[in-house]
């Protein structure tokens, strides 16, 4: 190798480096340092280098994730160890005789103490490293024999290819890794799946759960690719180096690795272990995924070990339920929905339940081919589930229950809100009102214009929208740039101080960036990414509204229907006219003149505190590097901070972090990183 190509290969190093990291603030501790814009350069110039270095890729390297080949079938593995189950409790009094039944195989469990985690409702894999390397990944399977789906696990942005994740860990991997973890879908993911594809008129998914199994076990990778995986960890199940004393150490350790842990508690006796279980139970929904139960393991793991197991349970932990979420009640009637695109949408008008601690009237049944392949006739009693924050869903008809009385339901033929002919589109599931003057679909328009995703306009939910275009004041998008304060006050509700507040919010939304205006315009199968691609390659609405067919199929992404849809969108007199409208209020951004546009640096949103003496800064010297560069610097350390730098005579912070278990840098690896955002910065210009 020639200086030249030496060093092309150390950026190639440095860049794996930087995109595993940033994997990491993203997917694992949900707290992104850099733009998608940077990440994405430092992305393509790794694929560069790759490409004219294949002979330099290696399985850990991130481009390698989705480089699978369709597999026929799936190998069988043998896992190292039995994969346990876990014996199941329903009540207290359940948990109690579990306790008093290992408490006497062992008196030591009347003084042991237990951690408490979710039990995650997903599918259970086991990943084999080596050297620090991820080299395989199974699914349970019967406990014994599982089924490699390692090109899909891959695939999964959270699950780390290589351990320990850079700069921040404090401990070494392992000659020989076994992790066991929960693959699954989280609830926000999951319902932004189905609205894609209920906007694209494709079948929508019954529940997180089947959906994340029936991903993973794709023979394709990349589908599983395409699907929003994510992966939490809880146990080592066999490791080469001394194996951790408790599991709130076990837990600890593959946090340092670089894995993403499921959250814990650690309880000192039984009755906290039952107030634990109050406090996840009125969590429920907001842990972002579908829990069961809890999971009391006790801490102490050798007594663990030592308590054994029965059948294919370990004595040592139990899961203990929360009360069911399925429920039955009778179907009064199945109403129809008019979405943004004309998609109809059948929901289940329900007679009033309590479903975990909420009354449940509607819920969805997906499409009608559900209703039709479940028969689901008005007047049966259903199954209803909720689970976590997800929509209600009917599960089916409890068949055994009907007196004939119960009605076939027909779809309608014409929309339920404007009356006009409803149409099917070839290949697809769905119906459509096709009118683009109908009323529901302006105001569900209007709403995904000023919802987050797109412009963003603050203050201005759906109420507020239904409000507009019922007072006629608003028709379109444009209509919301012309809206004058007397307008709003003659609307119910508003007082000056509210006018102007909406107003301002309408008005900041101008300098929104290219790509969230082109999110707005709602085109189907233009979501955030196309969106962003499409801002990049174009530029600007004018050079977007003339692009061509072929034009737009030769971007990333962008399949042959999506850039139909899109010139199909364009070409509308309607839209035109919006286009028109919108230009004239003045919305009408250019890729690249927003304030968007700052380049952020690495320590963007990241606290520090410094302890001891440095060698290369003075204290001053290191407050004004870190806050050059994005950072904070704080004298106390809390659950907040990001990292402790520690120097030499470091005082008790060091000892605070440690408890807090805060990632703590000494000053060559806080150089490194430090190096890391120069880089950065050199490769995003
Ligand atoms: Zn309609």
């Amino acid at each position: 190798m020639d200086t030249n190509q030496a060093q092309l290969f150390a950026r190639l190093q440095e860049l794996r480096k930087q995109i595993q990291y940033h994997n990491y603030r993203y997917y694992v501790l949900n707290e992104p340092v850099i733009s998608d814009y940077e990440y994405d350069q430092l992305y393509a110039e790794l694929v560069k280098i790759e490409r004219e270095h294949p002979e330099w890729i290696t399985p850990d390297s991130p481009t390698q994730r989705v480089g699978g080949v369709v597999a026929e079938k799936f190998e069988k593995v043998q896992h190292p160890v039995p994969i346990l189950s876990l014996s199941n409790a329903f009540s207290k009094e359940e948990v109690l005789e579990w306790f008093e039944r290992i408490a006497k195989l062992d008196e030591r469990v009347r003084n042991a103490d237990f951690i408490v985690e979710p039990k995650i409702d997903g599918l259970t894999v086991v990943l084999h490293y080596h050297e620090g390397v991820f080299v395989q990944g199974a699914t349970r399977g019967d406990g014994s024999v599982g089924e490699d789906v390692t090109a899909n696990l891959r695939t999964i942005k959270a699950l780390p290819l290589r351990i320990p994740i850079s700069p921040l860990s404090r401990v070494k991997a392992p000659r020989s890794l076994v992790v066991r973890g929960e693959v699954f879908i989280t609830i926000k993911d999951f319902e932004e799946l189905n609205r894609r594809l209920e906007e694209r008129g494709e079948k929508t998914y019954l529940n997180p759960r089947n959906t994340a199994s029936g991903s993973l076990r794709q023979l394709d990778p990349r589908v599983t690719a395409m699907r929003p995986l994510t992966l939490l960890t809880y146990d080592i199940v066999q490791t080469d180096d001394d194996p951790p004393k408790t599991q709130s150490e076990l837990l600890e350790r593959l946090y340092d690795l670089g894995f993403p842990v499921v959250e814990s508690r650690y309880c000192a006796n039984l009755d906290e272990v039952f107030e634990a279980y109050e406090e996840y139970l009125r969590r429920r929904d907001e842990l972002g995924y579908e829990a069961d139960g809890i999971v009391i393991k006790i801490n102490d793991l050798s007594l663990f070990e030592q308590l054994g197991v029965v059948g294919k349970d370990p004595r040592g932990a139990i899961a203990f339920k929360y009360p069911a979420r399925e429920v039955s009640t009778r179907l009064l009637d199945i109403g129809v929905n008019v979405g943004r695109t004309g998609v109809l949408t059948p929901y289940a008008i329900l007679s009033p339940v309590e479903i975990g601690g909420v009354i449940v009237k509607q819920a969805t049944l997906h499409n009608f081919d559900f209703i039709a392949e479940k028969d689901i006739r008005i007047g049966d009693v259903v199954m209803v589930k909720r689970a976590g924050d997800v929509i209600p869903y009917v599960i089916g008809p409890i068949v055994d229950l009907r007196d004939g009385d119960e009605q076939v339901f027909v779809p309608p033929t014409r929309c339920p809100v404007c009356d006009q002919p409803v149409e099917h589109i070839e290949g697809e599931v769905a119906w459509y009102c096709v009118n683009a003057a109908c009323p529901a679909q302006v105001v569900r328009n209007l709403e995904h214009f000023v919802s987050r995703s797109a412009m963003d306009i603050v203050g201005v939910g759906v109420n507020l929208v239904e409000q507009f275009v019922q007072a006629g004041l608003v028709n379109d998008a444009a209509d919301l740039y012309r809206l004058r304060k007397e307008d709003l006050l003659r609307l119910e509700g508003f007082a000056e101080k509210k006018a102007e507040n909406v107003l301002q919010a309408i008005a900041n939304s101008k300098n929104r960036p290219l790509a969230r205006l082109i999110v707005g315009l709602g085109i189907r199968g233009v979501g955030e990414v196309v969106a962003n691609e499409l801002a990049r390659q174009f530029k600007s609405m004018d050079s977007l509204m003339s692009a061509t067919v072929e034009q737009l199929q030769s971007i990333e992404g962008i399949g042959p229907n999506t850039a139909q849809a899109i010139v199909d969108w364009f070409r509308q007199p309607r839209n035109q006219e919006l286009l028109e409208k919108l230009r004239a209020v003045g919305v009408w951004p250019v890729e690249g003149g927003g304030p968007s546009e700052k380049a952020k640096s690495i320590f963007a949103g990241m606290t520090f505190v410094v302890t001891g003496t440095l060698q290369r800064f003075t204290r001053e010297q290191v407050k004004e590097f870190i806050e050059r560069h994005g950072g904070k610097v704080t004298d106390s350390v809390s659950k907040r901070t990001n990292f402790v730098i520690v120097g030499e005579n470091p005082g008790s912070k060091l000892a605070k972090a440690q408890a807090l278990g805060v990632p703590i840098l000494d000053e060559a690896k806080f150089l490194e990183m430090a190096e890391g955002e120069d880089a950065l910065i050199n490769s995003s210009h």
